[in-house]
């Protein structure tokens, strides 16, 4: 009867309940440790200009290989870490080594190279985030105009004075900030008049439709962005006919797997300093 079958119901519920549990508490003690271990790993997406394919900086992005169940994507393991507040440790060893790999790239001189590094809310609210920003450029040398914070607009909307004070302390300290995955939340347009922001970055999902698609949002995105004085990013490019739509509507940076996967600090370097021609 619907009683009992109410009950079972709950029963198997429940069991997925403590399997998911049961999941996600191996997962953090597992996260607690991955550190120490030397399975985390900071991987780079290289960036190019838009219009002339120059090379002008790479996205860190963290990538953990854990010893039994292999490659662990960050969208799995983030949310748990943001969850139990490992974030702000994690989070930070990828800015300590992002920051410290940067100060390695060339053609520091001529046209610096940027590093960008994704920043979670958890570590937004952190009061002493700052600081430590701060302490990791210090000790790495890398000048500040070539590091780039990437926040999310959810981020931003969650608490919009915490986030405004946020800004004005980063820019303050000569960092740059760009909107990551701009166009999915709910920030409201007045907003980017108060956010002291330098970049807008399309998310993939308007991307991955061009051109004939959602052509409207990217093309929206690009005269705000530019409307504001803000440079304008898009990322997840992977046809030559979205870049050549973009190429059109006046983007100035492009991330995508057309271009490069993400990569190795190594390999990184070498697409950086092409090996010379015998002649
Ligand atoms: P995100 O910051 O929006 O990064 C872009 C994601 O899109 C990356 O996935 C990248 O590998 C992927 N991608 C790049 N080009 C293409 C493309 O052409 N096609 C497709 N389909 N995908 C592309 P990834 O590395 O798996 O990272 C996923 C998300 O995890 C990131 O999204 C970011 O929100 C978060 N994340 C990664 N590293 C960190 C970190 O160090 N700290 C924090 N807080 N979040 C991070
Ligand atoms: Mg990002
Ligand atoms: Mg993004
Ligand atoms: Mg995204």
């Amino acid at each position: 009867d619907a009683k009992s079958l109410g009950k079972n119901t709950f029963v198997a519920f429940k069991r997925e309940m403590t399997v998911a549990t049961q999941r996600r508490v191996a997962m953090e003690r597992d996260l607690r440790k991955a550190i120490d271990r030397g399975e985390l790993d900071v991987y780079y997406q290289p960036q190019f200009d838009c219009a002339t394919g120059v090379l002008v900086g790479a996205e860190a992005l963290v990538r953990w290989l854990h010893p039994e169940k292999g490659f662990i994507a960050p969208a799995d393991f983030i949310p748990v870490a943001e969850e139990c507040g490992l974030i702000s440790h994690i989070g930070l060893w990828v800015l300590g080594r992002a920051c410290r790999d940067a100060t390695r790239w060339p053609g520091r001189d001529t046209a610096p190279l940027t590093v960008a590094v994704n920043v979670s809310a958890r570590q937004l609210r952190d009061p002493a985030f700052i600081d430590r920003v701060s302490e990791v450029l210090q000790s790495s040398g890398l000048p500040p105009a070539q590091l780039e914070l990437e926040l999310t607009e959810s981020l931003l909307m969650e608490d919009v004075d915490t986030a405004v004070a946020f800004m004005h302390a980063i820019r303050g300290l000569g960092i740059k900030l760009s909107i990551d995955d701009f166009g999915t939340g709910y920030s409201s347009l007045a907003y980017l008049q108060t956010f002291p922001i330098n970049k807008l970055k399309i998310d993939q999902s308007f991307v991955r439709q061009l051109p004939s698609e959602r052509f409207e949002i990217a093309n929206a995105i690009i005269s705000l962005a530019h409307g504001f004085g803000l440079r304008v990013i898009a990322e997840g490019v992977e046809s030559p006919e979205q870049l050549a739509w973009l190429q059109h509507a006046g983007c100035d940076v492009v991330q995508g797997y057309l271009f490069a996967r993400p990569m190795d600090r190594v390999a990184l370097q070498s697409l950086m300093t092409p090996v010379q021609s015998a002649a």
